[in-house]
């Protein structure tokens, strides 16, 4: 019996973070199974209200700006506990060494993102922060004595009665063994890769959700994926890349096909700290009024930026050069793409689950965002989730035993091959920004055949794809008004109609 005492599920910077706290308090025999890296090497800001912040911040705004970006529908202690330990994230992160940008003088480089009311968000300027945390956490990790075992998925979860015992693997060669561990930690990140096209990493497949499901574990929000506004649409060689809304900050304007800062009508104060949903909604105005680009977006102006300032964004101004664009000279053209999910596995205040030993951080969970989440505040949550789970873990007194369970796992890649592309297909439909009752009933309806299907369930993970999409479905025909990205066109005016998070019981 392959035995730990704690497993996570996964190598992004939630799974990096919580491993990294459970070390520094003396756990041992911490073993990760992982697929790759997630959306951790992409992340370019992380937000954290330093105490030296030098415009007057604190972690009593930084918590109104969470629950004001996430329709009021956050769950307060979650949001309360990662802002008022934000600084304990920054330290974590400096004392697995991860450096960040400075100022000339020395003072912490800090940037103002959307949602925000201050500058806070921290940076690298030479790569992105993602690449700096994978870098020096996975190496510093792996000496600490914490086994990292790389093409290694999670398929499944071992539970019974309320309880978890470990987890099903599948290596890279295909075969399956299972895992045991009185504790296991989900960290495997959102759902992008059910949707088509997204900014994710083939890594982040989505079948994670009815993984949790079917263990017993109960889900929030799941309702809530997020757009980022400003990804570049064209030329070809660069779409997909996300222009940062930091650009805002340093003074970026949108513009529509006819020059004009349409977002000033809505915001006079500008562009800089404005929610990615307004961003959001104010791009499809514009488009759906026939001003938008051939793509379907609007142009971000970065022309009177100097070039020095763009160029601290090396991943994004040499893509950018690379394909012919110079942003000194040409308006980019940008629009909103599905990026990051707010909903997931429901947690308590130590990041367990309802079921007992089972965790879940980072994007794995749901509850922090409400129906939006802040810009950059992907990475502070994964941060802040797994310090406090690796906390949490620590005070409780978990159940030691463990019992065997048989692999259950089966694989058909023709299944998989037919099946997995028209489910994507029909969740990008019924599930994007625009959502309509009779369309997500009739999607419902297909997934529920799909389910039922003997050859569907010849193949695990198609079986579990659908189950996912099911879920989400489920969840967004409860959510009957229009809220955080996504509007229910056939309930334009219903937008109070209930101010609580959606629990899939
Ligand atoms: C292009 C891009 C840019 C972004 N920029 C930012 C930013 O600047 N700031 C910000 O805050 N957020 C940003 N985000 C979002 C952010 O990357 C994620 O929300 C963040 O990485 C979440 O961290 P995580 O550890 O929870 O998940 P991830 O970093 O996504 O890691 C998930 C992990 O799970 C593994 N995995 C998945 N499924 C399985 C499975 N079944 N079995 C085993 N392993 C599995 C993956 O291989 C990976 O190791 C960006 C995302 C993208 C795609």
């Amino acid at each position: 019996m392959l035995k730990h005492d704690v497993i996570i599920a996964c190598s992004g910077l939630a799974a990096l973070a919580t491993a990294a706290r459970l070390h520094e308090l003396g756990k041992k025999n911490i073993a990760i199974y992982t697929t790759d890296f997630g959306g951790t090497p992409y992340i370019a800001a992380i937000n954290f209200v330093l105490p030296d912040n030098p415009y007057g911040d604190t972690s009593q705004q930084y918590y109104e700006d969470m629950l004001q970006a996430g329709y009021r529908i956050n769950n307060k202690k979650l949001v309360q506990d990662m802002t008022s330990n934000t600084f304990r994230g920054y330290e974590l992160l400096r004392r697995w060494d991860i450096e960040f940008a400075t100022e000339k003088d020395g003072s912490t480089k800090l940037r103002h993102v959307s949602g925000h009311t201050y500058p806070r968000s921290l940076c690298c300027t030479t790569d992105l922060i993602g690449a700096e945390i994978i870098r020096k956490m996975v190496g510093k990790l792996q000496k600490c004595g914490v086994l990292i075992n790389r093409g290694c998925e999670c398929v499944g979860l071992l539970s019974e009665d309320g309880k978890i015992h470990g987890i099903t693997v599948k290596d890279d060669k295909g075969s399956c063994f299972n895992a045991y561990a009185p504790v296991v930690v989900a960290a495997w990140g959102g759902v992008g890769n059910l949707f088509g096209k997204s900014t994710y990493p083939q890594d982040i497949k989505g079948n994670t959700l009815a993984i949790a499901r079917e263990a017993g574990a109960k889900l929030v929000d799941i309702e809530f994926l997020e757009y980022e506004p400003m990804v570049i649409m064209s030329p070809t060689g660069a779409v997909g890349e996300p222009c940062p809304t930091a650009m805002l900050g340093e003074g970026a304007h949108l513009l529509n096909t006819e020059g004009e800062r349409f977002m000033l009508k809505v915001r006079p104060q500008g562009e800089a700290g404005s929610p990615k949903t307004l961003i959001n909604k104010e791009i499809w105005k514009q488009v759906d009024a026939g001003k938008g680009t051939l793509h379907g977006g609007v142009y971000v102006d970065l022309r009177h930026i100097p070039s020095e300032t763009l160029k601290a964004y090396p991943w994004f101004y040499d893509r950018l050069m690379e394909n012919g664009v110079d942003p000194n000279r040409d308006l980019i053209e940008v629009g909103p793409m599905a990026h990051s999910f707010s909903g997931g596995v429901y947690v308590d205040a130590q990041y367990e689950s309802t079921v007992e030993g089972f965790y879940a951080v980072g994007e794995a969970c749901g509850g922090v965002h409400g129906a939006c989440r802040c810009a950059g505040n992907a990475a502070s949550q994964a941060t802040l989730s797994g310090l406090l789970c690796a906390e949490g873990i620590m005070k409780k007194k978990n159940n030691t035993k463990t019992k065997e369970f048989p692999i259950e796992y089966s694989q058909d890649k023709t299944v998989s091959g037919t099946y997995i592309p028209q489910v994507r297909e029909l969740a990008a439909k019924a599930l994007g920004i625009y959502r309509n009752g009779n369309m997500l009933k009739s999607a419902l309806e297909a997934m529920k055949a799909l389910r039922e299907k003997e050859d569907v369930k010849k193949d695990t993970e198609t079986y579990q794809t659908v189950v996912s999409v099911m879920l989400m479905l489920q969840a967004a025909l409860l959510r009957e008004e229009s809220r955080g990205t996504h509007m229910r066109t056939d309930h334009p005016n219903a937008l109070d109609c209930f101010e609580k998070e959606l629990i899939i019981e």
